[in-house]
C-alpha cells in the first residue's frame, strides 16, 4: 500500500493554507465566531499587526469544557447538522474548519464559559492540546493566538509589511462592524485604540465611527423591499467620493461579501454623477431567504452566488438612481413654489 490517509494534524495544516492566509484571516474567523455566538460586545487586541498576538474576547454563549475541545477538531461545528441545513445557513460559519486550521499554525489559548460556575482553559501548540485547566473566565470566550505561522516558515516569509497587514485587518474590522451595528466593537493595536462602535444598532453611528462625522453627514438612507429582497443602508452623496472601491460594502444576510457585478450595479446607479475614476462610499445590506444564496463557494465565503442575481442588480441600480432623482427634484420644486 502506497496510499495512506493523512493524520488529522497534517490535514489541518494543509487546510490552513487556504483558510489562514494572513493575520487578517485569523481575525476574520475569530470575530465571525464571536458574532455567531450571539455576542453583544467583541474586543480585538492586536500586537505587531497580529503577527505577534491576536486576542479576541466576547460576551457570547461560550462553550462547555467538552465543546471547547471538540471545537478544534476538523469539520467540527455546532452550526449545521445535516445536508438540509447547508441550504438555510444563517450563521457566518458552518464549515467547522477555522479553529482547527488556525490552531495548527499557531500557539493558541482559549478561556471560555457558558456563564455557570464552570469555565475552561485550554492551551494548544500546533493544533495539539498541551494544557487543560479550569479558568476564571466570565460568560463568553477569549481566544489568544501567539506566534502565527511559527511552524510554517514559508508562509511567515510571505507576510508583507506590518503596515500592509494592519491595513488588511482594519479593512476587515471596518466591514464586520458595519455589518453588525448592534454589536459593540473595540479594536486596539499595540495598546492604541483603532476604533470603537457603540452597539446602538444605528448604522449611521457606525459609519460615523469608521469614516468620520463629515462622511456620515453626507449619507442618504436607502430602503426598498421587493418580494425576494430587502435592500437597506446608506449611500453617500456624489460630492464625497474616494479613489478606490473599498469604500463600498455589500452585506448579504449579515455577511460581508465581495461581488464585482454587485459593486458595478451600485456604481451604475450613480450614473454620470461620479467624477471619472472616483468611487462612492456605500454600505448596503441585502436581506433575502438563505435558500437564494449559496455561500459555499469558497472557504473564506467572501464570494457567494445568488439565484435571481440579475433582478437584484437591476433593483439596486434603480433604487440608487431614483434616490438621486428624488433629491435633485426636491430643490427644483422648492424653487418653483
Ligand atoms: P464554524 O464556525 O464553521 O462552526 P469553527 O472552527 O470556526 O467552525 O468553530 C468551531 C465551533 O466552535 C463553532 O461551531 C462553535 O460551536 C464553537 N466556537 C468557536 N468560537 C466560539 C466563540 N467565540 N463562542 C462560542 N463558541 C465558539
Ligand atoms: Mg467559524
Amino acid at each position: 500500500m502506497k496510499i495512506i490517509q493523512m493524520p488529522e494534524l497534517l490535514a489541518n495544516k494543509i487546510a490552513a493554507g487556504e483558510v489562514v492566509e494572513r493575520p487578517a484571516s485569523v481575525v476574520k474567523e475569530l470575530v465571525e465566531n464571536s458574532i455567531d455566538a450571539n455576542s453583544t460586545w467583541i474586543k480585538i487586541e492586536l500586537t505587531e499587526a497580529g503577527l505577534q498576538q491576536i486576542k479576541v474576547s466576547d460576551d457570547g454563549d461560550g462553550m462547555s469544557a467538552e465543546d471547547a475541545e471538540h471545537a478544534f477538531l476538523r469539520h467540527a461545528t455546532s452550526k449545521i447538522k445535516d445536508e438540509n441545513d447547508l441550504f438555510h445557513v444563517r450563521t457566518l460559519g458552518f464549515r467547522g474548519e477555522a479553529l482547527a486550521s488556525i490552531a495548527s499554525v499557531s500557539k493558541l489559548t482559549v478561556k471560555t464559559s457558558e456563564g455557570d460556575t464552570a469555565s475552561t482553559f485550554l492551551r494548544l501548540e500546533g493544533g495539539k492540546v498541551v494544557e487543560k485547566n479550569k479558568s476564571d473566565a466570565r460568560k463568553g470566550t477569549e481566544i489568544t493566538i501567539d506566534d502565527l505561522f511559527y511552524n510554517t516558515p514559508a508562509r511567515l516569509k510571505y507576510m508583507k509589511s506590518l503596515h500592509t497587514e494592519l491595513g488588511h485587518i482594519t479593512d476587515l474590522l471596518n466591514r464586520l462592524a458595519l455589518s453588525h451595528p448592534e454589536i459593540r466593537f473595540e479594536a486596539i493595536h499595540n495598546g492604541k485604540g483603532l476604533f470603537r462602535t457603540s452597539g446602538s444598532g444605528d448604522l449611521l453611528h457606525v459609519i460615523s465611527s469608521i469614516y468620520g462625522m463629515n462622511v456620515a453627514r453626507k449619507m442618504l438612507p436607502i430602503k426598498h423591499e421587493t418580494l425576494d429582497f430587502t435592500v437597506h443602508g446608506y449611500i453617500a452623496k456624489p460630492e464625497v467620493t474616494r479613489a478606490s472601491r473599498t469604500y463600498i460594502s455589500t452585506i448579504i444576510n449579515g455577511r460581508y461579501i465581495r461581488s464585482n457585478p454587485l459593486i458595478q450595479s451600485i456604481v451604475r446607479g450613480y450614473h454620470t454623477l461620479l467624477p471619472i475614476g472616483r468611487s462612492p462610499i456605500v454600505v448596503l445590506n441585502i436581506d433575502m431567504d438563505p435558500i437564494l444564496v449559496d455561500v459555499n463557494v469558497h472557504p473564506t465565503k467572501l464570494e457567494v452566488r445568488f439565484s435571481k442575481d440579475k433582478e437584484l442588480y437591476g433593483e439596486i441600480e434603480n433604487q440608487i438612481r431614483s434616490k438621486f432623482r428624488e433629491i435633485t427634484l426636491i430643490p427644483e420644486m422648492e424653487q418653483q413654489s
